[in-house]
């Protein structure tokens, strides 16, 4: 089936709120090791496709197929996270009042199942995860600073280092630059390119300069649906994109 290399397959994901169609019919792919960046004007069911995703939100219709079998859309929200969703919203969550390792070091530990202390890993292991998660966000050199003591950027940075330290398959990004500074977007852009090449990445985002920065496909959702879909050159080249999102 279709579904079969694929991390993430929407099919026919549908779903309504009061008889308002939020998603119609929305069919989406994401490959292994891939990102996609998905953009879209206002109310055009972004959100609600995450929350779908996740578990959050059921569909009417359609299925969300994961690694290629798992329909999601059987599951709880806390299964789902435990097959390798990770999930970082808008604003940053970390423990201030904790240093940025210990925010890295408390991800780790997480449990993430009912088996997960039978495996768990050496504290050699983990400090050589810790590291290299530091290394990947930025953080290498804050590392025993107090989260509080961060700017903006660097928060959302420890936020996905601490969604890194679940070992996610699938990493879902909610507008990660608003409120950042131009060099740390530039950065973000730089880091998530990275994290793509060994996880699947999708990143909800209206920055274009940051969209352009990521290099990669594009989908541009409109009315619960696909719009338009290819690199940002092919996406905002076409007639109904400028119209209904960049012509504004
Ligand atoms: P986007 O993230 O692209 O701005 P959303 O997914 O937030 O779009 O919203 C799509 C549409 O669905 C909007 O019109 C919104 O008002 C509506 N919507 C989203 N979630 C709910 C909900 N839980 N109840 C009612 N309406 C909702």
């Amino acid at each position: 089936s279709k579904a079969l290399d694929t991390m993430l397959y929407l099919n026919g994901v549908s779903v309504s709120f009061d008889g308002f169609k939020a998603l119609n019919s929305l069919s989406i792919i994401v490959k292994p090791a891939e990102m996609l960046a998905i953009i879209g004007p206002n109310g055009a069911g972004k959100t609600t496709m995450m929350d779908i995703i996740t578990g959050k939100t059921r569909p009417d219709a359609g299925e969300v197929y994961f690694n290629g079998r798992t329909d999601l859309t059987k599951l709880d929200e806390a299964a789902i996270a435990n097959l390798g969703i990770g999930r970082k919203f808008q604003k940053p969550t970390v423990f201030e009042s904790q240093s940025v390792w210990d925010n890295l070091e408390m991800a780790l530990k997480k449990p993430r199942g009912i088996f997960s202390t039978l495996f768990y890993a050496s504290d050699r292991e983990d400090k050589d995860r810790i590291l290299d998660i530091l290394e990947t966000v930025r953080l290498a050199g804050r590392k025993d600073d107090l989260a509080a003591n961060l700017s903006h950027g660097q928060k959302q940075w420890l936020e996905i280092g601490m969604l890194l330290a679940q070992d996610p398959k699938l990493l879902l990004v909610d507008e990660p630059v608003a409120g950042m500074t131009d060099a740390e977007t530039v950065e973000t852009a730089n880091l998530l390119r990275e994290i793509s090449k060994t996880r699947s990445v999708v990143v909800v985002e209206h920055d274009m300069s940051f969209v352009r920065d990521l290099d990669t496909r594009v989908t541009c959702l409109a009315e619960g649906t696909v719009l338009a879909e290819g690199s940002l050159e092919q996406v905002s080249a076409n007639p109904t994109v400028i119209e209904r999102y960049l012509g504004r």
